[in-house]
C-alpha cells in the first residue's frame, strides 16, 4: 500500500456567522452556532497540527471571519505554526486599524468578495444594504497596508450581464487578481439554483469576455476562471479528489474532506475535539468512503479519466440522485446525466423563481427583490 501524501491545503470555517446573505452562500443550509465554535487555542491547535501533518496554506473563511474578535490572534497562532494565510472574508466588519493589525499579525494575503460592480444589485444579492461600498472602502485599506489582494466575484444569471464592468472593478481597486468563480450548486446556492444557474449564451460570452479581458490585462490582471458544472459534459476534480489535498475544519471542529460534505447525511465526521487532525487525515471514515478509486461503479471504475478528475463531485452527486456514490451527472458518460439538462430546462422555466436569503426563511420572487 502506497502512503498516503499530506493535504496541502486547509480551510478552516471560523465562524457561520456573516453579515451577509448572500444567495449564493456556499455554506450548508444547517448553520453552525456560535455557541457551538472552536475557541481560540483550539483553533491554534488546529493550525500546529495541520503544519505537523503537511499542509502549507490556511484559507481562513467563514460565514465571515472578521466577526471573530480573536481573528489577529488566529492569524498569529497560523503564521507562527508556519502556515501560509489566506484570509476569504467579505470585508464589511474591516477598517484600517484591523486590516493593518491582521498585517502585523502576519496575514499574507486577502480575498475580498464582491458580488456585483453595481452597488444596488450587490447589496440586493448580499442581502446587506450598504456593503458594496464598505468593501471598496476594505480594498483600499488593504492597498495600502500592502497586502496582495484578489477579487473574488460569483457569477450567476442575475450578475453576469455586467461581468465587464466586475473586470474593470477589479482593476480600479488595485487587485493583482480576479476569481471569477460560476456559482456551485451547494448549499444556499442549490436552494436558489433556478434563479442563478446561467444560460448557455451568458455562459458562452462571459468565456469569450474573459479569454479577452486576460490577454488585454496581461501584467496588470490576473483573471482566475472557474466554468460551471452544469454546462460541462466531464466533472472538475472537485477539491483535486476527496480526501486527496485538501480538508476543511468545520466551526465547531468537525474535519470535513469538503466543505459541502455536510449534505450527505450518511457521513460522520470526526471532530477534532476528539482525534487529531493526523489521525482524522488518515484513517476517519468520511475520507475513507470516497478516497481513491475503490468505491467508484460504473462507469467510472473503468474509465481512463478515473485518476484525473476522481470521479467528479460526491455532492453534486447526491444532490442530483441521492445517491453519493454515483457518477457525477455532470458526465456525459453518466446515465444521469439527463438530470443535468432537466434542471437547467426547469430553471429557464421559471420566469420569477424565489429567492432564498442565507440563514433566514424568507423567500421573494427575483423581480420583487430586485425593485426594492
Ligand atoms: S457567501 Fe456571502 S453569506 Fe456566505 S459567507 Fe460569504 S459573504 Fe457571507
Ligand atoms: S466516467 Fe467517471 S471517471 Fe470517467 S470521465 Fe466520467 S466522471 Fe470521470
Amino acid at each position: 500500500m502506497t502512503a498516503l501524501p499530506p493535504p496541502t491545503g486547509l480551510l478552516a470555517e471560523l465562524t457561520h456567522r456573516c453579515p451577509q446573505r448572500c444567495v449564493y452562500c456556499s455554506n450548508p443550509v444547517e448553520l453552525v452556532r456560535k455557541s457551538s465554535e472552536l475557541d481560540t487555542a483550539e483553533w491554534q491547535r488546529v493550525f500546529r497540527q495541520a503544519a505537523r501533518l503537511g499542509v502549507i496554506h490556511v484559507h481562513l473563511s467563514g460565514g465571515e471571519p472578521a466577526v471573530r474578535d480573536d481573528l489577529e490572534d488566529l492569524v498569529a497562532g497560523a503564521e507562527e505554526a508556519g502556515l501560509y494565510t489566506n484570509l476569504i472574508t467579505s470585508g464589511v466588519l474591516l477598517d484600517e486599524c484591523r486590516v493593518q493589525n491582521l498585517a502585523d499579525a502576519g496575514l499574507a494575503h486577502i480575498q475580498l468578495s464582491v458580488q456585483d460592480s453595481d452597488a444596488a444589485l450587490a447589496d440586493h444579492i448580499g442581502g446587506h444594504r450598504g456593503a458594496h461600498l464598505k468593501k471598496m472602502a476594505a480594498a483600499g485599506w488593504i492597498r495600502a497596508a500592502d497586502l496582495p489582494l484578489t477579487l473574488n466575484a460569483v457569477v450567476h444569471r442575475q450578475n453576469l450581464a455586467h461581468l465587464p464592468d466586475i473586470i474593470d472593478l477589479a482593476v480600479a481597486t488595485g487587485a493583482e487578481r480576479l476569481e471569477v468563480a460560476h456559482a456551485q450548486y451547494q448549499g444556499w446556492a442549490l436552494k436558489n439554483r433556478d434563479a442563478l444557474l446561467p444560460t448557455r449564451r451568458q455562459l458562452d460570452e462571459a468565456t469569450k469576455l474573459v479569454e479577452a479581458r486576460r490577454e488585454e490585462l496581461r501584467g496588470v490582471l490576473t483573471i482566475d476562471y472557474v466554468v460551471p458544472d452544469y454546462h460541462a459534459i466531464r466533472p472538475k476534480a472537485c477539491m483535486g479528489g476527496w480526501g486527496r489535498q485538501f480538508l476543511v475544519v468545520a466551526p465547531n471542529g468537525d474535519v470535513l474532506p469538503c466543505h459541502a460534505a455536510a449534505s450527505i447525511p450518511e457521513l460522520k465526521f470526526d471532530n477534532i475535539r476528539d482525534r487529531k487532525l493526523s489521525q482524522i487525515w488518515q484513517s476517519s471514515s468520511a475520507f475513507e468512503k470516497y478516497r481513491g478509486t475503490d468505491w467508484m461503479s460504473e462507469p467510472c471504475q473503468s474509465c481512463p479519466k478515473r485518476e484525473q478528475d476522481w470521479g467528479g463531485c460526491r455532492c453534486q452527486a447526491f444532490a442530483l440522485t441521492g445517491d453519493a456514490g454515483s457518477t457525477d451527472p455532470v458526465c456525459a458518460l453518466s446515465p444521469d446525466h439527463h438530470l443535468v439538462g432537466e434542471k437547467l430546462h426547469e430553471a429557464y422555466e421559471e420566469s420569477d423563481p424565489k429567492w432564498h436569503y442565507r440563514g433566514y426563511s424568507d423567500t421573494d420572487p427575483v423581480s420583487a427583490i430586485l425593485k426594492k
